[in-house]
């Protein structure tokens, strides 16, 4: 159970110690909490709750029947772990404790509870308390990841805590009790300084989101999905460890591991080959940076004698090197999704080296794009085409190029994005060959398809890729509408004059880059009649 209040600098989160010699987590803060009792499947505690009825609850976690006991659980647990009772008196009032009385003689109740001496209906029954269910949301969900040792399943609610009462610990499985501010908690856990288990520490994530207690609670009762949040297992440099959702691995450990044995990497290394399916390599070239994430993506399709490549890269010898080893010399076609320089100069290479066939799309006259790349064969939108026991149908999605291919792999619902979607920033449309408007709508042709894995250019592999299609789309609507609001309170204005406030959540060190993201909102919104120009001077 999350319990929150409200203090002077925002949100504060209860967070109990665990005794050192707990079974799992020991000296870890957590929230209160523990494990779901027989005694909380109770017909007459059923009846004693405010605002939800077993069915509701149980259509809230797909469960048959029996889900209202999570939520009694949470309360009857909160109350003998940090002495917080959510319940109303008979008088319909929320549960006070703060009279001396009152005070000890529930003081009493969570002795004899945690003693097993009383159960919480017969201590509902005597006081006439009805449990404050209506208070609770639901918030999250976790599970351990396959492959773990010890498995948890734990459902997390979260609750105003009721103000007149004050939370003790229980000097047995907890040792200590503080009140502390979510951005802090995190920050102390990553000075070292306490102990955080992962379900508390991404919780803790959304929690500093959110400046008072109203805001959180109208957010955790809105109807979301809830998602079960599970770990997976991963390896590396430095061992094994876990992933959680939001990890830039996480959807491809999982397809690749999902025994969770942690034998896939979590990493991304130059020349290192990813076996992505029965028909799919990846090898990425060894130019990361800013602009490059890990460095491009080089996919390798079919075995055998007949391999396709899907950009081959740079003009770097020894990722060349490595592509005609891995390939043994197969190489028979070489697709580009766009011809930008850290995609395609390879081509030219390969294609002395092996004879394979290039296709894709040939380059603007622009130097910022590969002029070596002359396609022997040219793509057209919507074309099938059979290559190294694979079909790939072609899609053509300018906007970060105008010549810019995604390939999708028919067989495998997998699509390859080149520079189209990216891992983790922000694709760069930059004129006059990047395109807004066709960026916007090169991404809603893709809301069309029926698609299971992106294959980036850069990155790994991601999943539920219209999610992230809708995302992308959000994000550019939000900053365009950030650009008409520049517009009209700085207008006439400059790129220079409008960066500043259309870019705020940018660093600054990206803004040279993001001013060209800038120019290709105003282009866009110039042709729809939403902005004009004149002599470098933008306004509504
Ligand atoms: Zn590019």
């Amino acid at each position: 159970m999350i319990l929150v209040r409200d203090a002077a600098q925002g949100i504060e989160v209860l967070l109990m110690q665990r005794g050192m010699d707990a079974a799992v987590g020991g000296g870890a803060y957590v929230f209160p909490g523990g494990v779901l009792d027989s005694t909380d499947q109770d017909e007459y505690l059923a009846t004693r709750c405010v605002g939800i009825t077993d069915a509701a609850a149980s259509r809230l976690f797909n469960l048959e029947s029996g889900g209202l006991a999570y939520w009694i659980a949470a309360i009857r647990e909160c109350f003998e772990e940090a002495g917080l009772l959510l319940a109303y008196d008979e008088n319909d009032d929320l549960l006070a404790l703060d009279d001396t009385d009152t005070g000890s003689r529930f003081a009493d109740l969570r002795k004899q509870l945690n003693a097993g001496e009383m159960l919480l209906a017969e201590m509902c029954r005597t006081h006439h308390l009805r449990l404050a269910t209506d208070r609770l949301a639901y918030f999250n969900h976790w599970i351990t990841g396959a492959g773990r040792p010890r498995r948890y399943d734990t459902r997390f609610f979260i609750a105003v805590a009721p103000q007149a009462q004050s939370p003790s610990h229980d000097d047995g499985e907890t040792v200590s009790n503080i009140w502390i501010r979510p951005a802090e908690a995190l920050a102390r856990y990553r000075d070292g300084e306490i102990e955080l288990i992962f379900p508390t520490f991404k919780s803790l994530e959304v929690l500093a989101g959110f400046n008072d207690t109203s805001a959180m609670m109208d957010f955790a009762r809105t109807p979301r999905p809830f998602p079960s949040m599970s770990s997976r297992a991963r390896a590396g440099r430095d061992g094994r460890h876990l992933l959680f959702p939001g990890d830039f691995a996480y959807a491809e450990v999982g397809k690749l591991d999902p025994e969770g044995k942690g034998t896939v990497a979590y990493e991304i290394l130059p020349g290192v080959v990813a076996k992505l399916s029965d028909k799919v390599r990846r090898i990425t070239a060894p130019n990361p940076g800013v602009m490059t994430g890990p460095g491009t993506n080089t996919y390798l399709l079919g075995a055998g004698d007949e391999i396709a490549v899907i950009d081959p890269g740079p003009a770097d010898d020894a990722h060349v090197q490595v592509l005609l080893e891995e390939a043994k010399g197969h190489i028979r076609w070489i697709f580009v999704t766009h011809t930008h320089m850290d995609h395609s100069p390879a081509a030219e290479f390969l294609r002395q080296k092996t004879g394979a066939q290039l296709l894709g799309l040939p380059s603007p006259r622009d130097a910022r794009y590969d002029q070596s790349f002359r396609p022997d064969r040219v793509l057209a939108h919507g074309e099938r085409i059979s290559v190294a026991g694979c079909t790939l149908r072609v899609i053509h999605t300018p906007g970060h190029a105008p010549n810019h291919l995604c390939y999708l792999l028919e067989d495998e619902r997998l699509l390859f994005t080149g520079d189209h979607i990216m891992q983790g920033s922000t694709v760069v449309i930059s004129p006059p060959h990047g395109d807004m408007a066709a960026y916007f709508a090169s991404l809603r042709l893709l809301q069309q398809e029926d698609i299971a894995y992106l294959a980036p250019g850069h990155g790994f592999l991601m999943d539920k890729p219209q999610e992230m299609v809708e995302r992308l789309l959000l994000h550019r609507l939000e900053r365009e509408n950030k650009v008409l609001n520049a517009l009209r309170d700085l207008g006439p204005a400059t790129l220079e004059g409008l960066l500043p406030s259309v870019y705020k959540d940018v660093p600054t060190r990206m803004h040279p880059v993001a001013i060209r993201s800038l120019h290709a909102h105003l282009i866009k919104l110039k042709a729809e009649g939403r902005a004009t120009e004149r002599d470098g001077h933008w306004s509504r």
